[in-house]
């Protein structure tokens, strides 16, 4: 799955840059993750490393992004291809 971020961010700055598929970004009134982009840290860490950092525990996983742990594998190599080049 994808994971989300809710209104309860308060704007820290702290996920952003731990994030390895840069799927966490500013939006309108608090912080974004791009489902596109988020592999729950499948590839990179056995953890989602915005969760551990965040101190108001404001990322749920996202209910309209359910995926399998394979699709989530697919998505991460779909990922290193495209930064590839
Ligand atoms: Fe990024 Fe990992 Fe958080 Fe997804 S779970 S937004 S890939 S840090
Ligand atoms: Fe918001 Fe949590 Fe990220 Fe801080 S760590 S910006 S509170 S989602």
């Amino acid at each position: 799955m994808a994971l989300m971020i809710t209104d309860d961010c308060i704007n820290c700055d702290v996920c952003e840059p731990e994030c390895p598929n840069q799927a966490i970004s500013m939006g309108a009134e608090y912080y974004v993750i791009d489902p596109g982009k988020c592999t729950e840290c499948v590839g990179h860490f056995g953890e989602p490393q915005c969760v551990q950092v965040c101190p108001v525990a404001c990322i749920p996983v996202n209910p309209e992004h359910v995926e399998t742990q394979e699709s989530l594998w697919d998505k991460y190599r779909r990922l290193q291809a495209q930064a590839a080049g």
